[in-house]
């Protein structure tokens, strides 16, 4: 298949190939998605063919605006609305009970459903110009780093979709946050765009499902298929360091090998000679770790590093999506210098 490269005056051209059940790339503020109709189960098994994806691992539907989720929803609580007036469109996903037209294939057979509504123009005109709500995991081949460009996530599709509407890098950079509010308290499934801390702010008491800061235990439930399994992986193994800046620098100074991979705080690039160096951005500024982290993972798999070491971000703000990003692709193999 001969993957067309699209830009944002083909939102009919995108919209034609959704409808006739292909597969299209759509920026979103968060990462780059792969859509299909998320109607057409056909069209939705495309998806996870393309990526590799296991097929207990469900995706989230994405629509235009608030006023779609009674069509693919039920019992809809107030809270949804409360979110959605807040944060769409925006990077959060609310998991919510799946209406009858939704197909097992896009929920992985649960009895709920993950629904979005990105903050990109041109895919919320490309899902009104389909009509119908689009599903979409991150565009990357399961388990790599997430793409944030219309050219890496070229470099995983290409030849297996039908094309990638290149609407420039993203915003933000991770994906959205998502939260149950199917369970009192609401629960935090995955840290992302938009922060625990204002989720609080606007919904009191948010739990925090364990998954998002340690590895799932064996033989553990998940609380969403997704969870298991590892993510967001370069092809060398990467070690996580935690604490002050300072002393992750001196750590990974201290403990990597020549010719080692690192990904660190700006203000530490040069203190790193012999080892093939990553900007993470500025330890100040956690927004643009965010839009750097997986293009900072993926940069290595066009290197030779046998090992990668990463400085990491508290928890606070979008911290706390930045390094649950690391940590994973890290295997959660996490050292606190
Ligand atoms: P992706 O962002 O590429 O990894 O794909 C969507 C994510 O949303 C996955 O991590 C899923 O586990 C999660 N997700 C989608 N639907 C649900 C659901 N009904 N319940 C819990 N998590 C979900
Ligand atoms: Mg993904």
């Amino acid at each position: 298949m001969n993957t067309k490269l699209l830009t944002q005056n083909d939102i009919d051209q995108a919209a034609a190939i959704l409808k006739n059940g292909g597969l299209v790339g759509i920026p979103t503020e968060t990462v780059y998605g792969l859509g299909a109709n998320g109607l057409d189960p056909e069209a939705v098994g495309r998806i996870f063919a393309a990526k590799g994806r296991p097929q207990d691992n469900p995706l989230i539907l994405h629509v235009p605006s608030a006023d779609w989720l009674e069509r693919w929803c039920v019992d809809v609580p107030e809270t949804a609305y409360v979110l959605a007036e807040r944060f769409w469109p925006g990077p959060l996903t609310v998991i919510l009970k799946r209406g009858p037209a939704v197909p097992d294939v896009v929920t992985a057979g649960l009895d709920t459903v993950g629904m979005r509504c990105p903050d990109h123009p041109v895919t919320r005109a490309i899902i009104r110009a389909a009509g119908v709500p689009v599903a979409a995991p991150s565009g990357n081949t399961s388990g790599r780093p997430s793409p944030t460009t219309a050219a890496h996530m070229l470099e995983d599709m290409d030849g297996k979709i039908d094309a990638i509407v290149d609407g420039g890098p993203c915003a933000v950079g991770v994906e959205s946050a998502i939260i149950d509010l199917t369970v009192d308290p609401p629960r935090l499934l995955r840290p992302g765009g938009v922060t625990l801390e204002q989720l609080r702010e606007a919904l009191g008491d948010v739990a925090v499902d364990a998954a998002v800061v340690r590895p799932m235990g064996a033989g553990e439930r998940p609380r969403a298929p997704g969870m298991k399994y590892r993510h967001y992986a370069p092809r060398a193994p990467v070690t996580v360091v935690t604490g002050e800046p300072e002393k992750s620098a001196a750590y990974i100074a201290a403990h990597a090998q020549a010719g080692d991979g690192v990904i660190c705080f700006d203000e530490f690039a040069g203190r790193f000679p012999g080892k093939t160096v990553e900007r993470l951005g500025p330890s100040h500024d956690k927004g643009e770790q965010a839009r750097r982290v997986f293009d900072a993972l993926r940069a290595f798999d066009s290197t030779s590093v046998p090992a990668i070491w990463a400085q990491c971000p508290d928890p606070a703000g979008i911290g706390l999506a930045v390094a649950n990003r690391l940590n994973k692709a890290a295997g959660f193999h996490i050292v606190e210098a």
